[in-house]
């Protein structure tokens, strides 16, 4: 059995708020918010990160679409698709993620 939060949620082995899925990708709300609107979009399938993804550029852009398509929703006067990459990078589960971010506006740059 897979030790991967994220797989799990794509299971439904975790319970999630989902905005979006369909037999490819789920989107759900992160448990934590750093914004008004925080979502994650993932495939259902396991990449451990965006340079892995890269290998299914079919899947990469599906994934784009939807993040678009969520944030266009949620946060019509803008938003921020981002993806944490590795140590230097902040990413702490290691299940390819997209952050979607908005609801207000956002700081830049990063730290
Ligand atoms: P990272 O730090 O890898 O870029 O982002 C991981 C994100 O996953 C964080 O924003 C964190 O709040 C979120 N997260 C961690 N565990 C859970 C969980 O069990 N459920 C949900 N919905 N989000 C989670
Ligand atoms: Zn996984």
């Amino acid at each position: 059995m897979t030790e991967c939060l994220f797989c799990k949620i794509a299971a439904g082995d975790i319970p999630a708020t989902v905005v979006y899925q369909d037999e490819l990708v789920l989107a759900f709300r992160d448990i934590n918010p750093e914004a008004p609107s925080h979502v994650l979009v993932i495939p259902k399938d396991h990449f451990a990160n965006v340079e892995e993804l890269s290998a299914e550029p079919e899947l990469a852009g599906h994934l784009l679409v939807v993040a678009a398509d969520v944030a266009k929703t949620e946060s019509s006067q803008g938003h921020r698709i981002v993806f944490n990459t590795g140590e230097h990078g902040g990413q702490t589960v290691n299940h390819v993620h997209a952050h979607v971010l908005g609801g207000r506006p956002l700081q830049w740059p990063p730290g």
